[in-house]
């Protein structure tokens, strides 16, 4: 059996504006997805590399498509695109939350994404339970930014700031990615 080098996720779609698709290609690893030590960051279309919590952040709300390749990048298999979240749980997301679910964010649910407490890169699931919804820049400031949400009682988000060792970490991930 030939070693497979690698899986690829061909992740359709950034939608700036309640879900509807601008279908930008973004190219990644599964492990870059699963935001594991050591990966590299993904290709996006147009942009060119961007960071691996750029990539878990597109990907929390994108139409998935796995792509398995062989050792020399031919590919072996193509798996058929995936909405993730469901067209059901974004629409109970619309009328649950009406907008950004950060404290005090007022922007309204047409500029917002769903986001995953725990991506589903980590195994996350994609129901309503593990999903909010942010807008552009509660979202950045989640994957990129540092900041932790946390939902306490039924649905109230708690914003946690990121910690002083967050910018290490972004650049040199090393040990595990906690949390
Ligand atoms: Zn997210
Ligand atoms: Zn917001």
């Amino acid at each position: 059996m030939v070693e497979v080098a690698s899986h690829a996720l061909d992740v359709g779609a950034v939608p700036t504006t309640g879900g509807s698709s601008t279908d930008l290609q973004l190219t990644a690893s599964v492990e870059t997805v699963m935001g594991l030590d050591g990966t590299s960051g993904g290709e996006l279309e147009f942009a060119g590399v961007v960071p691996a919590a750029t990539v878990q952040r597109l990907a929390c709300d994108a139409r998935i498509r796995r792509v398995l390749l062989g050792p020399n990048s031919a590919v072996i298999d193509v798996g058929r695109a995936l909405r993730l979240p469901s067209a059901a749980a974004r629409a109970a997301l619309r009328v649950r939350s009406g907008g950004c679910d950060w404290p005090r964010c007022d922007r309204p649910v047409a500029f917002t994404n769903a986001h995953h407490l725990v991506h589903w890169g980590h195994g996350g699931a994609t129901d309503v339970d593990n999903l909010v919804l942010l807008c552009y820049r509660h979202h950045w400031m989640v994957h990129e930014g540092g900041w932790q949400l946390a939902r306490v009682e039924h649905d109230r988000i708690l914003a946690i700031p990121p910690t002083p060792s967050h910018r290490t970490w972004i650049r040199a991930p090393a040990t595990g990615v906690g949390g």
